[in-house]
């Protein structure tokens, strides 16, 4: 399947001169979301991960099937003052803006396996923050997960060189 066709792209949203993936398109479509996580399962299942950390929001849509698919848990990273219990947080830079994220201070135990999944990696700013919050609860990454990647914006190149990603497509 080319999950490509699948994928609505929208002119200057949220400001002029972005051209923004927009995911709802593949999402509503059953059997292509099924495909598209199956892949990402199929991947995923031989790096043998503990957890998956998924930032908020659509990383949460992409995240939790997958936890499902490979039967591990979840853990969500959400923007700042949004998760109940005690947190640790980072800032961190988008695409367009600034924003700080967080993650449950008890969620992840030291040595634990970690793939982190959302559903874009354009900048690598998010990716970054999270396995910064993950780093800091003393587990490891492993890799991490993407239904697209945005090559032209290198995200890639700031990631450490010994994680494995993954992307379903590239534009
Ligand atoms: P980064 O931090 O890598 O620059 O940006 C990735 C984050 O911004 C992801 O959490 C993603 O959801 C969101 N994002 C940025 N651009 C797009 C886009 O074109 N489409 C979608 N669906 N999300 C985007």
């Amino acid at each position: 399947m080319d999950f490509k066709d699948k994928i609505r792209v929208i002119e200057d949203f949220p400001q002029p001169g972005v051209r923004f993936k927009d995911i709802t398109t593949l999402l509503k479509d059953g059997p292509a979301f099924r495909a598209a996580i199956d892949r990402m399962a199929e991947k995923i299942r031989e790096q043998q991960v503990d957890l998956i950390v998924g930032p908020e929001a659509r990383g949460f849509v992409v995240g939790t099937p997958l936890a499902y698919a490979l039967g591990v848990g979840f853990i969500p990273v959400r923007k700042a003052g949004k998760l109940p219990a005690e947190t640790v947080e980072t800032g961190y830079s988008l695409e367009y803006g600034k924003d700080r994220l967080a993650i449950h201070r008890d969620a992840i135990q030291a040595g634990q396996r970690i793939l982190i999944v959302d559903d874009l990696l354009a900048t690598g700013g998010t990716i970054q923050a999270t396995l910064n919050l993950v780093n800091e609860l003393g587990a490891e990454v492993v890799g991490a997960a993407f239904v697209i990647e945005l090559t032209y914006l290198n995200g890639r190149e700031k990631l450490p060189g010994d994680l494995d990603i993954f992307t379903l497509v590239q534009y």
